[in-house]
């Protein structure tokens, strides 16, 4: 077991032990949003299908056209043509037809004026100056030819993607499944947040940021019951969590307390591995990361501060590999900003503050704390939108230096 090591050597581990994503399934179209598309998509006919008006206007011959240059023409119209309703006439020499966006070309036709620019008369045009080959159509397959890949497998489903897939007929994609998380609180001293805590109690708030952590990430939570510190108890919580789960969270008893089992229980389980203990940050020192039935089983402290931080540098990039995600996406995405306050010398072990970062009027990103930094204060959590990152052994910062967050808004 490693022990009290660098959050990049503490990430290297726990996703260099992610050697595939998770396997597919199959789902809805609009449910494929977000998630990890697993086989290439390749288009089965041309889009748009056909060549057609790009404009409400006149279908023509561009050459037909060309004496308006001298003078004004008049062209007769000969057919409507509506969206979705093709004409299976052909366009004869000097008429032209009146189209509509989006409606088929008829054959003859290879160009097409928008209404705005014509002389409009009961069955016929005006046309004051000449039109250009192919002015205003849009030509079939031009968005996407038949058989072309129009998305690779391994690409994360956005909106455009969505609507790509509905373009090319598919109302099923296959997509990398979404991360089963257990999570898990221990602690004599936690109550359910329906229970009035009694004397050195506090409520359970760990398993439901863990819980919307884990949905905000794409994950299916399953909060298990509250979790005594009793290594019987803890044991046969762990098993259940394991057995159901692709990934285990549990917060509380990884520190060096009297009451703090985790770890023990870990270790005498069997097919289990205890990885790493502590990280040299703050907070979250005492995070534990361990393999049980060669699934991660992650300790997060339980300072409700701790259990968040630790969740967003480990948790959310280990569920985003296990989702698909390529690996220059799994971090928090980092940007420089001006501190507006003095930041004291973090101490040996990197500092993640909360913080709230916005841009100046002059367009500069600023940050300044959320006030009190300690571990149990969630309302950091709540107010920040950023993580300010100090280095270990660094001396702090002076207002008006640059330092470096990590935003908490996705
Ligand atoms: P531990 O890591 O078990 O020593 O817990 C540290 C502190 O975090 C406890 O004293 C509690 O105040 C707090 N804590 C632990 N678990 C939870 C929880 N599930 N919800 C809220 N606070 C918790
Ligand atoms: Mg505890």
């Amino acid at each position: 077991m490693e022990k009290y090591i660098e959050v990049e050597r503490a990430r290297e581990m726990i996703l260099g032990d992610v050697r595939a994503s998770l396997s597919s399934e199959t789902v809805d179209l609009l449910a494929s949003l977000g998630r990890v598309l697993c086989e290439d998509v390749i288009a089965d006919r041309d889009v748009p299908p056909q060549d057609n008006s790009a404009m409400d206007g006149y279908g023509l011959r561009a050459v037909d056209s060309d004496a308006a240059r001298s003078k004004s023409l008049r062209m007769p119209v000969i057919a409507d043509i509506p969206a979705g309703r093709p004409w299976p006439g052909h366009l004869a020499d000097g008429t032209a037809v009146r189209i509509m966006t989006g409606a088929p070309l008829p054959t003859g036709v290879d160009a097409v004026v928008r209404r705005e620019l014509v002389e409009e008369l009961e069955e016929a045009i005006i046309l004051n100056e000449p039109v250009a080959l192919g002015n205003d159509i849009r030509r079939a397959g031009e968005d996407v030819r038949k058989g072309e890949v129009v998305l690779v497998a391994g690409t994360r489903i956005t909106p455009a993607a969505v609507g790509m897939l509905a373009a090319v007929g598919m109302p099923y994609v296959a997509v990398v499944r979404r991360p089963r998380v257990a999570v898990l609180a221990t602690g004599d001293e936690i109550v359910d947040f329906h229970q009035v805590p009694g004397p050195g109690s506090i409520r359970n708030s760990n398993s439901f940021s863990m819980a919307a952590l884990v949905l905000q990430a794409g994950g299916v939570p399953q909060i298990f019951p509250i979790t005594r510190d009793d290594p019987a108890v803890i044991r046969k919580a762990l098993l259940e969590a394991v057995a159901g789960n692709d990934l285990v969270l549990t917060s509380g008893g990884v520190s060096m307390g009297d009451y703090d089992f985790l770890q023990e229980v870990i270790r005498d389980l069997p097919q289990s591995r205890v990885c790493f203990w502590q990280v040299r940050m703050k907070p979250g020192k005492p995070l534990l990361y361990s393999r049980i039935a060669d699934k991660p089983v992650i300790g997060l402290p339980g300072n409700p501060v701790s259990t968040m931080v630790s969740f967003e540098q480990f948790v959310r990039p280990l569920m985003k590999k296990m989702s698909g995600w390529p690996d220059s996406k799994l971090l928090l995405l980092k940007e420089r900003a001006i501190v507006l306050e003095n930041l004291a010398a973090p101490g040996n072990r990197r500092h993640y503050a909360r913080g709230v970062a916005e841009r100046d009027k002059a367009g500069q990103l600023t940050v300044k704390l959320t006030g009190a930094q300690g571990s149990g204060i969630l309302n950091s959590m709540v107010k920040g939108n950023c993580l300010v990152m100090q280095p270990p052994g660094s001396e702090g910062a002076r207002a008006g230096e640059v330092v470096e967050i990590e935003w908490l808004d996705y």
